[in-house]
Order: structure tokens, then C-alpha cells, then sequence
């Protein structure tokens, strides 16, 4: 069976940060939405144009729009071994739509990852946030600051606050979450997927919790 994977959670509570760990030590692909959209927009195509105006206000990109983006991803070969989709699905909409492609497709979610924090958690964590406009890493000026000021460690790329990440713009995407993407925490429960892991811990304790938890049942 792949190792087909679903990270769910509200925005700051890590799923982009410890996709990236664990493709570091797991052979599977890490597929962002946001950083998919990002990099659109930073390109100028005609998908960053869509997606633009929805990505800066915290708003979100149309299902369909989205989940066809997301259905021909993840029928790229490198996905063959197994993947990581952070960030998607987002709406039930979309779990709907991935269900429908993957039973076409012979695929099956292995597993689905609720990092779980609470809402003050998230504000300080996002409002702290930097990302480097060339990798898409992620640190933060409070918990994980980078060794010299506004430079990645990973690859020397310029660190800028998203256009997203400001105070109003968080609790908006926030808002979003609760409406939109928290019922698929219930939606995936049903279907038996759910592991929750409390995502407000050190990133060496959560890594050690999934890392456990991937070699143990995935
Ligand atoms: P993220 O980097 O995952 O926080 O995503 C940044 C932004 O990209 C979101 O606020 C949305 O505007 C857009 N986006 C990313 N993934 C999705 C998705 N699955 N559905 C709709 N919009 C999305």
C-alpha cells in the first residue's frame, strides 16, 4: 500500500513545516496547495492569476479549481512511492472530489494527520512567521528564528511575512478554517483515517511522535 497522506489542521499549526521534516527522512512527495499557488502567483501564470486575489485575502481558491490542480499532481509518477498533500483537501467539497478521483485511480488515503492547537496558539505562530521566497521554508521570529536575520538557513533565499500571514488577515483565515475545514476532522473520523497529534509540543517531540507513528502503522 502507497503512503498516501493527508495533513489537515488550521494554518500555523505545522502541517507545512513537518511535511517538509519528514520528506527529509521519508521517501514520499510533499505536495503544498499554498505553495503551488504561491509559486503561480510569483510566476505570473494563468493559474497564479486566478488563485491571487483568494490567496492575499486569506480567501478560498474555488474547489473545483483546486481539486483538478490537486487529481493531475497527484497522476505525476513521483507520486507512485507515496505523498504528502498539506493543506488540501480543504472543504468537503474537495474531500468529495478526491475521493471520486482516487476510486477511478485505484488510490486510497492511507492516513489522515489532525494537527491540533488552539486558536491562540495559531495567532502567535502565524503572525510570527517567515518564509523564504525562494524554498518556501518556514520559520518564526519567536520559536525558530533563522541563525542571521532575514536569511534561510536552508538555502540563503530572502525571508518575507506573507501577505497572509498579517494579524486581520489570520484571524480571517482562521474564521475560514472553522467554517470550511474543520468538519472534515469529523468527515475523516467516520471513515476510520483520523490520527490526531497535539501540535502545540517542540517540533523534535511532534517529529518523534510521527516518525513513531509512520513506521509503526503506515
Ligand atoms: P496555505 O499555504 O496552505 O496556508 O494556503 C495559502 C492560501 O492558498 C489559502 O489561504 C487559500 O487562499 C489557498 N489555498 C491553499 N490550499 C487550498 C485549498 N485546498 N482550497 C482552497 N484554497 C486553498
Amino acid at each position: 500500500m502507497g503512503k498516501n497522506l493527508i495533513f489537515l489542521g488550521a494554518p500555523g499549526a505545522g502541517k507545512g513545516t513537518f511535511a517538509g521534516l519528514l520528506t527529509n527522512k521519508i521517501d514520499l512527495v510533499h505536495i503544498s496547495t499554498g505553495d503551488i499557488f504561491r509559486r503561480a502567483i510569483k510566476n505570473g501564470t494563468e493559474l497564479g492569476k486566478k488563485a491571487q486575489n483568494y490567496v492575499e485575502t486569506g480567501k478560498l481558491v474555488p474547489d473545483e479549481l483546486v481539486a483538478d490542480m490537486v487529481v493531475k499532481r497527484l497522476t505525476e509518477p513521483d507520486c507512485e512511492k507515496g505523498f504528502i498533500l498539506d493543506g488540501f483537501p480543504r472543504t468537503l467539497k474537495q474531500a468529495d472530489l478526491l475521493e471520486t478521483a482516487f476510486a477511478k485511480n485505484e488510490k486510497e488515503v492511507s492516513r489522515v494527520v489532525f494537527f491540533d492547537a488552539g486558536e491562540d496558539v495559531l495567532i502567535k505562530r502565524l503572525t510570527a512567521r517567515l518564509t523564504c521566497r525562494n524554498c518556501g521554508i518556514n520559520f518564526n521570529k519567536i520559536y525558530g528564528p533563522p541563525a542571521q536575520e532575514g536569511i534561510c538557513d536552508s538555502c540563503g533565499g530572502e525571508l518575507y511575512q506573507r501577505e497572509d500571514d498579517t494579524i486581520d488577515t489570520a484571524k480571517d483565515r482562521l474564521d475560514v478554517y472553522k467554517t470550511e475545514t474543520e468538519p472534515l476532522v469529523e468527515y475523516y473520523k467516520n471513515r476510520g483515517l483520523l490520527y490526531t497529534i497535539c501540535a502545540e509540543r517542540t517540533k523534535a517531540v511532534m517529529l518523534e511522535e510521527l516518525l513513531q507513528e509512520f513506521n509503526s502503522r503506515v
